[in-house]
């Protein structure tokens, strides 16, 4: 299967050592939870105790004794700590599950929170999928760990202790037949749950993977159904879906058949039990309730270290999860914000590329695969600046580059003489107002869209933009005007509506500088016409950078630059660039074949030359 591979989850594997200073800061939001837990826990496992020691007495005091008094006394003592166990027990869960919720709350927040910062380059090597997995999934795994899991496996070290003790000063022969075996079961469990570590990590990838696939199919539904994919996406799934399958399958069996002899060795502990203190019983060195007493408590006794185990399983895919959540909350933010204040940031004059050199990743040797090499020009304030060249020549990247997507290795954008990473991110990207190729629209009204939820922008300016943009006429057409709920990502627009509402959006921040990606999909002549229409008011008064794809909209640019291979191959006006007789000529030419002449000539016209 080379579609998904587990190794596209790999996260670093660390050890506990280095896990545990990230989880215990966890718990400080928690303190009184935590201690709440810790002493109704102290409760629980002092009636634990009990219980067992009041049955010894009763058999061995109270019925000898033949007391109906005490015997109803010692009987309504055992009921009253078994019923109060019960009692403490549901109200620690319940504490223990607040605590979990509200750990987890609290991660998942911070994760989302830090997944919205990280740059694009992270984004593109995680995709959505994978990361909701990261966020939901793993944190989910997480509430039981902090929850349920931490304070039950304190709970049960302190029993386990707390009962060997009481064996111990009951009777030392019979407890010292119990003590032998005890690093046997210790020493399996440990041995087992080190076995299952690589299971249950694999188990975790295999999740992320399933739902990987699924959001990612989920988003291309129309792809699918338009190249009757569906049956190669379903066997797709049915092969990773078979891959999880198999992986749980097999822990499952390994982990049932682990427990099966766990239970055999309780059997064998008691049998032991008895034995010893079946012939202590009949040489009267053993009383009956000692008996009753050693075999209520081992299989006490059992029990925690089987939860134990159990719950030592769990920290291991608890911490595996850890490992997956701090994977993302320690991606370190690769765009960082610049120490200047944003006042500084005025843009009077320039922008510049200097010498910029720029990869998204290195390639096999280490080095680092150039997609801009050595990329330097200046766009004047006021400008309209077009890019073009062959697709995958590096226009895009450089608009990444721009707004700050990515940051350059080599060189430096600069705006007026400084470094725009000297500049918080906020402040800088604030000053150009970018319209994408497809705009990404959000559930909710056209008003918030616009806006994108920014309140500070009143419904005046709305309208007003939207006028501006020609979007005013999508507005009328839907039923609640600037109300009017969109479908998610906008299902219910054209592509050409979706771009006067992307203009829209741009506008309604007023930004001095404009980046136009634009739009490859063709659209029907009269959205085209107004789609134009609307790009010419929109960058009147503005500094513009705009990807052409189609040259008719940007043969009047201030200044074409060509980009080619990943460098600046040619740069100049159209009258200037054409006559090169170089890789611009070719493009006009491929586009507009015998008219070309004309066209510049028109243009020379209207321009009084
Ligand atoms: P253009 O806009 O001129 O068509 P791009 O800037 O989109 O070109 O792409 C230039 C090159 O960079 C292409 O070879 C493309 O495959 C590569 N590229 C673009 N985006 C990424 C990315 N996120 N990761 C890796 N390579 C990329």
């Amino acid at each position: 299967m080379k579609h998904f591979k587990s190794t596209e989850e790999a996260v670093r594997s660390q050890s506990v050592r280095e896990l545990l200073p990230k989880i215990i800061p966890l718990f400080a939001g928690q303190k009184r939870l935590f201690f709440i837990s810790v002493s109704l826990l102290a409760l629980t496992t002092t009636t634990a105790l009990v219980g067992p020691l009041v049955l010894q007495h009763i058999i061995d005091v109270a019925i000898p004794k033949s007391d109906t008094n005490e015997l109803w006394l010692a009987a309504g003592i055992y009921l009253a700590v078994i019923a109060l166990g019960s009692v403490v027990s549901y109200y620690q869960a319940i504490t223990l599950f607040s605590m979990g919720i509200r750990i987890i709350t609290d991660l998942k927040e911070r994760l989302f929170r830090h997944v919205l910062y990280l740059g694009l380059g992270f984004h593109g090597g995680h995709p959505p999928g994978k990361l909701i997995s990261r966020v939901e999934n793993d944190t989910e795994t997480l509430k039981e760990l902090f929850g349920d899991v931490s304070v039950n496996l304190l709970r049960n070290f302190v029993l386990f202790f707390g009962i060997l003790t009481v064996m111990l000063l009951k009777d030392l022969r019979i407890a010292s037949y119990v003590l032998i075996m005890i690093p046997l079961l210790f020493g399996a469990t440990f041995w087992y749950l080190n076995f299952m570590k690589k299971y249950w990590r694999e188990t975790r990838a295999q999740v992320a993977i399933v739902i990987g696939y699924i959001a990612e199919y989920m988003q291309g539904m129309d792809v699918i159904q338009q190249f009757n994919y569906q049956r190669r996406a379903r066997e797709r799934m049915a092969d990773v879906n078979m891959g999880k399958y198999r992986i749980d399958t097999l822990s499952q069996y390994i982990e049932y058949g682990f427990w099966a002899g766990f239970i055999f060795g309780e059997i064998i502990a008691i049998c032991v039990v008895l034995v010893v203190a079946i012939q202590g019983v009949v040489d009267g060195t053993v009383s009956l309730g000692i008996l009753v007493m050693f075999i209520e408590f081992i299989r006490q006794m059992f029990q925690p270290i089987m939860e134990l185990s159990g719950q030592l399983n769990f920290v291991q895919r608890g911490l595996i999860s850890v490992e997956r959540v701090f994977g993302i909350l320690e991606t370190e933010i690769s765009i960082k914000d610049g120490p200047r204040d944003p006042s500084e940031l005025k843009f009077e004059r320039e922008i510049r590329f200097e010498n910029v050199w720029f990869a998204y990743e290195d390639n096999a040797e280490g080095e680092p695969e150039w997609i801009l090499k050595d990329v330097s020009f200046t766009v004047q304030k006021g400008q309209k600046i077009a890019f073009v060249g062959p697709s995958g020549g590096g226009k895009s990247t450089t608009i990444n580059l721009l707004l700050r997507f990515y940051d350059p290795q080599q060189g430096r954008v600069t705006v007026d003489g400084i470094d725009i990473r000297e500049f918080p991110v906020k402040a800088w990207r604030e000053l150009l107002g970018l319209v994408l190729q497809d705009i990404y629209l959000f559930p909710g009204s056209v008003k918030d869209n616009i806006r994108v939820f920014d309140n500070s922008i009143s419904d005046e300016q709305v309208q007003n933009v939207a006028q501006i943009a020609r979007a005013d006429e999508i507005v009328g057409k839907l039923k609640d005007g600037y109300d009017g709920e969109l479908a998610e990502r906008g299902a219910n627009l054209s592509v050409g509506e979706r771009q006067l509402l992307s203009f829209a959006r741009a506008l309604a921040y007023d930004p001095p500088v404009l980046v136009l990606d634009e739009a490859t999909s063709s659209v029907d002549p009269h959205t085209e016409q107004m789609v134009q229409e609307a790009i010419d008011r929109l960058l009147e008064g503005r500094t513009a950078m705009i990807v052409a794809h189609r040259l008719s909209t940007i043969l009047n640019s201030d200044r074409i630059l060509v980009i080619k291979g990943g460098q600046l191959v040619e740069s100049g006006t159209h009258e200037e660039l054409y006559h090169t007789d170089g890789v611009y000529t070719r493009l006009v030419k491929l586009q507009f074949g015998d008219k070309s002449d004309q066209i510049t000539a028109n243009l020379a016209k209207a321009a009084g030359r």
